[in-house]
């Protein structure tokens, strides 16, 4: 019962509005409505304090003759003293910037100090009316009328804080109006009393609506900074949080980290198992990654599945990495989704303010640098920027210009690895590479310039002209040699590439049969939809499909059923460790007689050497490809073999 009074007398002396049946907070709200009051009281402090130090001068001079004098010399020195200090203080005070949070107690000392002043000029009316001049009287009036109005309007949004002023000020004119026994007196008394209830009403009424307006306001403020599906901070809050570590560092020097994370493979579960369990996921990832901060720092959510921390008052670099460290492992568990475990993992790169960069921008992009080398190295990788990272990243863009004008300059070309029947023993087609003559960097492999275009959307244009090159080629060989071209996912979202490859068949007057496409697992992960109509528009032209790169993608034997492919290439990596390691062994004899039930071909990728090729053939393989049979070579090369009609010339 004690604590229960107590608390309720702090919340009334804290100006909560509760009390008085007004919108109910928690402490956050409050606080950040104190935080407004206040403002505003401060606001208009220096003005009321210097009325108030005018209003004791005119009190001392129109009291001058009364019997009273010395003691409202007194009075008037202590109030204007008072008030000129106290003005001058709150002058002060308002050149800080306005604080988000006022505690209670902050609150408290203002209410103390409305009626400290309040009780002063309550003291007019009780101790120097009776005494005074009927002049005298009606400067009192006059004065004591003005405070209440002027004390209402200055707590106008802090009711207790307008009690606590104009309640001694109400006593002293309560006090004085008694003792004399003029019926005038108790009319004034009258209408002092319902002035006063319309004064009070009208602050409740406004401190009401104040309230609601300003707890409007933080709403409306934290929709702007919060990620809706994981309620986390998003990249605007982010922004300003970096930027406020930013002033830190210019002011005190205080060192800080930013960490970017970036899921991976979280496209693959959203196309997997769709957008709601994608949604799932990332509502999972960022309670986990939340629980692993410090309490006072917040993960903010920045991209689709990129998320970023603000590491501040950072004493040690170390102390960034065991964080990084910390979010890593939080993926070891599997994450329960809609009755099935998705396995999950993060990358993490890492900036160090003010040693990799003093601006917002650099911070970014290196930290995008440095989470580049953490994806790059492989699942749950955290890396540090560092400064070669930077050169290898001004590098990727110099290589990203280049290869713009690449194409029109002629600087592309194809080259030709071919496929070897293993029963007939013959070559049976070639699949076209893709190579990049640098002018300054010389041979540029597909493997780094390919995810560069991809990025970039230069894969557009590039891969129309690799369809064409191929299909151009092709017409010089006999009917009977096939053509495979290898395509990105992004290709499969322009709906244009039908028609390129409709009319370089046309161009090139060559059989739809003899061009096949090379797509890997994980394009049709991304765009399963529509690349599965894209898929059967080309079977219907009669063009082959392979999936390229078997068993290194999420696999799922469902497209094999689902799609109309006709080939499958086993990936080299099964190939090269297919007589060393067991389990490689049994994954290649089993997509092979996988393949022969369904009745597609068959390509093993990768093969160099005798064994590899012996092994294959003795485990039925269809086709074979690799350094053994032949290395890639240029059009004319393949032309010479033929020439020679000695396409065998390869078999081993
Ligand atoms: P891929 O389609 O799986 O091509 C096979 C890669 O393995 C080629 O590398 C080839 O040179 C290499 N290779 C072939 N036999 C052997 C062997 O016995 N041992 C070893 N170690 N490697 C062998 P390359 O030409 O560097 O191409 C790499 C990847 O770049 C290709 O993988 C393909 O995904 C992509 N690529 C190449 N050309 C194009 C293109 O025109 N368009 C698109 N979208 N991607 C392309
Ligand atoms: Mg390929
Ligand atoms: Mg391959």
């Amino acid at each position: 019962m004690r604590t229960q009074l107590t608390s309720y007398f702090a919340r009334l002396f804290a100006g909560e509005l509760s009390v008085f049946g007004g919108p109910a907070t928690d402490e956050a709200v409050a606080g950040h409505i104190r935080a407004e009051q206040m403002s505003l009281v401060l606001g208009y402090s220096v003005g009321i304090m210097l009325a108030n130090a005018c209003n004791a001068t005119v009190l001392a001079v129109a009291l001058w003759y009364s019997p009273d004098r010395k003691f409202v010399f007194a009075w008037a020195i202590v109030v204007a003293t008072g008030a000129i200090a106290f003005g001058l203080q709150s002058h002060r005070s308002r050149r800080i910037i306005k604080p988000q949070f006022v505690s209670r107690r902050a609150m408290q000392r203002l209410v103390r100090n409305a009626f400290l002043l309040g009780a002063a000029w309550g003291v007019v009316p009780a101790a120097f009316f009776a005494n005074a001049s009927s002049g005298g009287q009606l400067v009192i009036t006059c004065l004591c009328s003005g405070m209440l109005a002027g004390g209402a309007l200055a707590f106008a949004t802090i009711p207790i804080a307008a009690i606590a002023f104009t309640a001694p000020i109400f006593l002293g004119i309560a006090i004085c109006l008694g003792r004399s026994g003029d019926l005038a007196f108790l009319l004034i008394a009258f209408l002092v009393v319902v002035y006063g209830a319309v004064l009070l009403r009208g602050v409740f009424i406004n401190s009401f609506s104040f309230a609601r307006r300003v707890m409007r306001q933080i709403e409306a403020e934290r929709t702007v900074r919060q990620d809706p599906l994981t309620r986390l901070p998003n990249r605007f809050a982010f922004n300003e949080t970096l930027e406020a570590a930013l002033r830190r560092l210019a002011l005190s020097g205080e060192e800080f980290a930013v960490l970017l994370l970036d899921l991976d493979r979280f496209k693959e579960v959203n196309d997997r198992f769709g957008h709601p369990a994608g949604d799932a996921f990332l509502v999972q990832v960022a309670s986990r990654l939340q629980r692993c901060t410090r309490a006072a720092e917040h993960v903010a959510r920045i991209g689709g599945d990129e998320f970023a921390l603000v590491m501040s008052n950072l004493t040690r670099p170390e102390e960034a990495l065991d964080m990084a460290e910390r979010f890593v492992a939080s993926f070891t568990e599997p994450f329960l989704i809609e009755g099935c475990e998705i396995l999950g993992a993060t990358s993490v790169g890492i900036v160090l303010a003010p040693r990799d960069g003093n601006a917002p921008l650099d911070i970014m992009k290196n930290a995008d640098t440095a989470l580049y080398r953490a994806k790059k190295a492989g699942p749950g990788t955290v890396c540090f920027f560092e400064v070669s990272d930077d050169k290898a990243s001004r590098d990727r863009k110099a290589l990203q210009s280049d290869l713009e004008g690449a194409t029109a300059r002629g600087e592309l070309f194809l080259v030709y690895q071919p496929f070897l029947d293993l029963d007939e023993n013959r070559i049976t087609g070639f699949e076209a590479l893709l190579r990049w003559q640098h002018p300054q960097r010389g041979l540029v492999p597909p493997s780094e310039f390919i995810p560069i275009a991809e990025e970039t959307g230069l894969i557009h244009e590039i891969g129309e002209w690799v369809i064409r090159r191929a299909c151009a080629t092709l017409a010089d060989w006999p009917g009977d040699i096939r053509i495979a071209v290898n395509f990105s996912a992004s290709q499969f979202h322009n709906t244009g590439i039908l028609q390129t490859i409709v009319q370089a068949l046309a161009d090139a007057k060559i059989a739809p049969n003899r061009l096949e496409i090379e797509i890997t697992e994980s394009m049709l992960l991304s765009k399963y939809g529509s690349a599965v109509s894209i898929l059967n528009s080309l079977l219907q032209l009669g063009v082959t499909v392979a999936l390229d790169d078997f068993g290194t993608g999420f696999s799922s034997l469902t497209y094999l059923r689902k799609l109309p492919f006709s080939r499958i290439k086993i990936d080299q990596s099964f190939i090269r460790d297919m007589l060393i390691h067991p389990d490689c062994t049994a994954i290649v004899k089993s997509v092979i007689s996988l393949a022969r039930d369904l009745r597609i071909g068959v390509v093993a990728e990768g093969v160099e050497t005798a064994d590899q090729l012996e092994y294959l053939r003795q485990t039925q393989c269809d086709e074979v490809q690799g350094y053994l049979i032949g290395r890639p070579v240029a059009a004319d090369q393949v032309l010479a073999l033929f020439d020679k009609k000695h396409r065998a010339i390869y078999a081993a």
